[in-house]
């Protein structure tokens, strides 16, 4: 078949509001689920005389892939027209979020789902909070258990006017709002008439209007030194190409050190020369033309477009450690491979992501988040989360422990003299 632009998203929202239910009626109306699963599955609960539930589907899934059944997915992937779409995590699964935080993974888009009787609460907000923290802009917010409001025009209304203002005051304009009842499927991949009032997009509709991320290739060169191996008397420098390409004959520069040199080979496996492009997503090994100091947590980059070498960073945090962050606090700080001691210099906002609040004593509380400024003990090679969605993130640790992390918003030379 035609190939799709693949799209990863996340599916947010209370418990309870319907996610699970959700995402099995969206396996379904896109064709996605093995033959007879579904007509099994139903069979099974009218045996046992309960109701069927949609998020069955995904336990089903689950359990096979804890068998070993399923060979490929790890990941519960589905077709719209236009889209391959990724989901992050399972629903329910805390682990999207930590993934989120430490790079491990990026959203192209969310779905944030909200039950038509419950309205907004609190864990509503803080999943749009968390959308803002880590930088998913295209948001599409369903209003789903319209069933349960006689589908309502005016309860949906409400509800919209009420994420829409929390949403656009943290800088994200939802994609769309939909009323939906992922039971019943009404406006999932089809507008019935109980929704007759609406005019948008069906849920589906609004993932094959997603942007797929930039593809990483295309942005400048970015290779994270990982190790440097000694062959004989040759020095092969390994890492992952985060970001942009590179091949034999490049000048590069090493940051921060700003040194500059060029690649001699770039080393296939086993041992043969590669003179291809080397992309990002690939692990490689480069020789250089000549001997230059260059260690573990180095950035190599192209010349003219190489990251920036700084000492203080401005960074948007999402904090799990029990023990909040506060001012003058010692930390490591994890970029890419490198990893820098540093100090919370200010805490310029600590804010519980539910109810918006900020927090009078100015420390970041487990699971709050809030925007700090780090000065490092020594330079390191940085790019801003705009510019580099992958290199611009950090992970804080404390006692060897991921203790939070988030977003690069900007970098400072940080000359030692203060103005
Ligand atoms: P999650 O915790 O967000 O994944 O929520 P679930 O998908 O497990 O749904 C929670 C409960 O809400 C289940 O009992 C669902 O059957 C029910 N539910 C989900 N969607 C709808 C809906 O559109 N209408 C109604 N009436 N119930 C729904």
């Amino acid at each position: 078949g035609t190939t799709r632009p693949q799209v990863s998203i996340v599916i947010v929202g209370h418990v309870d509001h319907g996610k699970s239910t959700l995402v099995g009626r969206l396996l379904h109306e896109t064709g996605s689920l093995p033959d007879g699963k579904l007509e099994m599955l139903q069979a099974v609960s009218a045996r046992r005389g309960m109701p069927f539930e949609w998020s069955f589907l995904l336990d089903a899934l689950q359990t096979e892939r804890d068998q070993g059944i399923t060979i490929d997915t790890t990941q519960i992937r589905f077709r719209t027209n236009a889209r391959e779409v990724v989901l992050i995590d399972a629903p329910g699964h805390a682990e999207f979020l930590r993934n989120m935080i430490t790079g491990a993974s990026q959203a192209d888009g969310a779905v944030l789902i909200i039950d038509a009787l419950e309205g907004v609460r609190d864990q509503t907000r803080r999943h749009g909070y968390l959308l803002h923290l880590l930088g998913v802009k295209q948001v599409a917010v369903v209003v789903n258990k319209m069933d349960r409001v006689d589908f309502g025009q005016a309860r949906f209304d409400e509800i919209k006017a009420e994420i829409s203002a929390h949403l656009e005051g943290l800088g994200v304009k939802p994609v769309a709002v939909i009323p939906i009842s992922a039971r019943d499927g009404d406006g999932v991949a089809e507008l019935t008439s109980r929704i007759g009032w609406y005019r948008g997009p069906t849920v589906v509709e609004a993932l094959d209007g997603l942007e797929p991320a930039k593809p990483l290739s295309s942005l400048p060169l970015r290779l994270p030194v990982q190790a440097i191996y000694k062959f004989d008397d040759r020095r092969i420098v390994a890492g992952r190409v985060e970001a942009g390409e590179l091949r034999t004959g490049d000048e590069i520069v090493i940051m921060p050190a700003g040194k500059i040199a060029k690649i001699k080979t770039v080393e296939g496996w086993p041992q043969t020369p590669v003179t291809t492009p080397q992309g990002a997503g690939r692990s490689v090994g480069i020789t250089l033309d000549r001997e230059l100091f260059i260690e573990r947590g180095d950035v190599i980059a192209h010349v003219g477009r190489e990251p920036q070498a700084a000492r203080r960073l401005h960074a948007r945090i999402f904090w799990l450690h029990d023990q909040p962050l506060s001012k003058g606090d010692s930390i490591l700080v994890r970029l890419g491979t490198r990893e820098a001691r540093g100090s919370v210099v200010a805490i310029e906002k600590a804010v519980d992501p539910g109810s918006l609040s900020n927090e009078e004593n100015r420390a970041i509380a487990r699971n709050h988040v809030g925007e700090i400024e780090i000065a490092l003990t020594q330079p390191v090679a940085v790019d801003p989360y705009t510019e580099n969605a992958r290199t611009g993130r950090l992970v804080i640790e404390v006692q060897g422990r991921i203790a939070g992390g988030g977003l690069v918003l900007t970098v400072d030379a940080g000359k030692r003299a203060q103005p």
